[in-house]
């Protein structure tokens, strides 16, 4: 049985419908995230897990067991908010402690439990102080502490690491990494930022809409994304369109136009004369000098339309005969140079054939 349920959620505002039937397994232990553009409803999902929110249909099962009708303070699940909610007048310590003077537990219990939060946190010896002396990134790990000193079931996270600057934001991320795995409560995270999702998730359900596009692990996300949206808002990729001639079990072959033939890796559900995209990842994409001989079956001349010097790596963009743009990737190998080819040469683009992608939805 999975920890949460989440079965045909419906949530309308009006006439608009924010969570549209959505269906999602959370598996005990798990690092879950909730990932999609603004306003595609993962807030409004998270609330009606945590009981401030009700759907309009559907269920939510904790441990099997209906949620709708038990209010938030006596559900198993406590919720991190991005602005740290913390009490400005109440130490760190009374601030942990909290929800276990709430809960009737008794001094020395209390005593203990917020000693072991505070150092599940790395901040034993910042207990006495109040909320106004200490760092964003302390103040996240008390709202952590304060989430986790109950013990709950779940832990609802909703963008917990939003208003931090980006190094700390990494630091934070590898943080929590660490911290779910010590204590090994199943986290429900949200997020807008891909690289985020990718970073500190077991799954990811991408949301769209109000929709669930895909729910897979990180690497499968990013490099089997289902359809175009999901292949789009995770990471760089190009894309041109492109008609299926054949299909093979182990590979596709492409008509893509004035490019000519395009081969893919295989896919189920399709066939000859499906029409649709390839779609091509910036890090599979070779770049070379246009003389050079080619050695990968997708090989095509083209023209360096602009690049993007970004201190690790180049990314080139390379206008093709048929008009798309495709992006490629290069490593800076060279210290103190920006580029190895200038706007306007021409180069060689080619990509393995089991690294391209057909979307066709
Ligand atoms: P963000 O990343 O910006 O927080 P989100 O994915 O969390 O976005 P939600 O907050 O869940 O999105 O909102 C989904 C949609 O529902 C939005 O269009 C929002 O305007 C609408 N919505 C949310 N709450 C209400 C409400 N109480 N009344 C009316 N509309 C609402």
């Amino acid at each position: 049985m999975s920890l949460l349920e989440i079965r045909n959620v419906t949530r309308r505002f009006g006439n608009y419908t924010a969570v549209d039937n959505v269906s999602i397994s959370v598996e005990t232990g798990e690092f879950f995230t909730l990932l999609g553009p603004s306003g595609c409803g993962k807030t409004t999902l998270l609330r009606m897990i945590a009981g401030f929110d009700l759907p309009d249909s559907g269920q939510i099962l904790l441990d099997g067991k209906d949620m709708v009708g038990t209010p938030p303070e006596k559900r198993p699940v406590h919720t991190v908010f991005q602005t740290y909610a913390l009490f400005p007048h109440m130490t760190v310590v009374d601030n942990i402690a909290f929800p276990l003077k709430m809960a009737g537990k008794t001094p020395q219990e209390i005593k203990t439990r917020v000693a072991d939060a505070l150092d599940s946190v790395r901040l034993s010896n910042f207990g006495g102080r109040f909320p106004h002396e200490l760092s964003g990134g302390q103040k996240q790990r008390v709202a952590f502490a304060r989430g986790l000193v109950n013990r709950p079931r779940l832990l609802l996270l909703d963008e917990p690491l939003g208003a931090l600057d980006a190094k700390l934001r990494e630091e934070m991320q590898i943080e929590l990494i660490n911290l779910q795995k010590e204590v090994g409560v199943t986290f429900v995270f949200v997020t807008h930022a891909q690289n985020e999702a990718l970073a500190l998730s077991h799954r990811i359900a991408v949301m769209n809409r109000g929709n669930v596009e895909q729910t897979d692990e990180p690497s499968k996300i990013y490099g089997f994304p289902r359809n175009r949206f999901v292949a789009d808002f995770i990471g760089k990729i190009s894309m041109m369109n492109a008609r299926i001639v054949e299909a093979t079990p182990s590979h596709l072959r492409l008509n893509a136009g004035e490019l000519g033939e395009v081969i893919t890796a295989a896919k189920e559900g399709v066939k000859a004369g499906d029409d649709g995209v390839m779609a091509i990842r910036p890090e599979q994409v070779r770049i070379s000098h246009p003389s050079e001989e080619p050695r990968l079956k997708n090989h095509f001349l083209g023209k360096v339309h602009d690049f993007l010097y970004i201190g690790d790596v180049t990314t080139y963009i390379v206008e093709l005969s048929n008009g798309t743009y495709i992006e490629a990737l290069l490593p800076n190998s060279s210290p103190g140079r920006a580029t190895f080819f200038e706007v306007g040469d021409e180069v060689g683009v080619s990509w393995r054939h089991d690294a391209g992608i057909f979307l066709n939805d």
